[in-house]
């Protein structure tokens, strides 16, 4: 008996704030201002498709990790585990993995079947350009177990406390029309403490980027500095 080979066709591409991998959110519903569009590409892009979806609030995005597609390690560094110890790569939600098949689970916004039809999502934690091989709506009856053991994972961890220079501030406020909950993702993003494992100078300028704005930021203790929003 031979394996079956099955070729999955992208439903669409996700559109989200996160321009690269760097400072995304290590999971879903983290910065619930990652707000992000999908619009079907043909020959999926039916109404009819999407029917009755609106009456849910949450669903599953399945997606290809199309970044790290290739580089699957049978162990890997969780983050949560301050990037020294190695844990098999089927005890994580790593990237790197023979399949490159990721799992989100997500807000569901809206429902827009007016001309094309495009969803759009909160709490995202993909980067910008992400295939999206399948939605299905959550059943919390079934889906949800509070009770469930975390292994290593445990609860959420501790955030970081995020200010903003005055310069910072005027920078959101001015782009207030186009990007209205900028300082609320940036706060969002930066909480989760992006930065590498090791990585512990005050001194370093980090930079992430959230749409087509560099954030630059610094991080001292359990602080992080938001100290300007370059744009190229
Ligand atoms: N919730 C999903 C899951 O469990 O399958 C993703 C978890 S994974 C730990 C989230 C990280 O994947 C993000 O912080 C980002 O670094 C990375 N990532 C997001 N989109 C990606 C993509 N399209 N390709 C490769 N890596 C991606």
């Amino acid at each position: 008996m031979t394996d079956d080979i099955h070729t999955f066709s992208p439903i669409g591409h996700l559109r989200t704030p996160f321009a690269d991998k760097f400072g995304i959110p290590r999971q879903p519903s983290l910065a619930p201002h990652a707000i992000a569009t999908l619009q079907l590409l043909p020959p999926f892009d039916r109404p009819e498709a999407v029917r009755g979806l609106e009456d849910f609030s949450h669903v599953w995005l399945t997606f290809v990790f199309h970044q790290t597609a290739g580089q699957w390690s049978p162990t890997v560094r969780p983050p949560r585990l301050g990037g020294n110890q190695r844990m098999g790569v089927f005890a994580t939600r790593s990237p790197f993995r023979p399949n490159p098949l990721g799992l989100s689970l997500v807000e569901l916004a809206s429902v827009d079947t007016t001309d094309k039809v495009t969803l759009t999502f909160r709490g995202v934690d993909l980067v910008d350009g992400t295939p999206i091989l399948d939605i299905k709506p959550y059943i919390p009856y079934v889906e949800s177990r509070p009770d469930a053991r975390s292994g290593f994972v445990g609860g959420a961890p501790e955030r970081l406390a995020v200010t903003f220079s005055p310069t910072a501030l005027a920078q959101c406020a001015k782009c207030q029309a186009s990007h209205p909950h900028l300082a609320e993702l940036i706060t969002e993003v930066l909480a989760q403490d992006p930065r590498p494992a090791y990585a512990d100078d005050p001194q370093r300028v980090y930079g992430i980027r959230l749409y087509h704005f560099d954030v630059k930021w610094r991080c001292d203790g359990r602080s992080a500095f938001v100290e300007s929003l370059d744009t190229p």
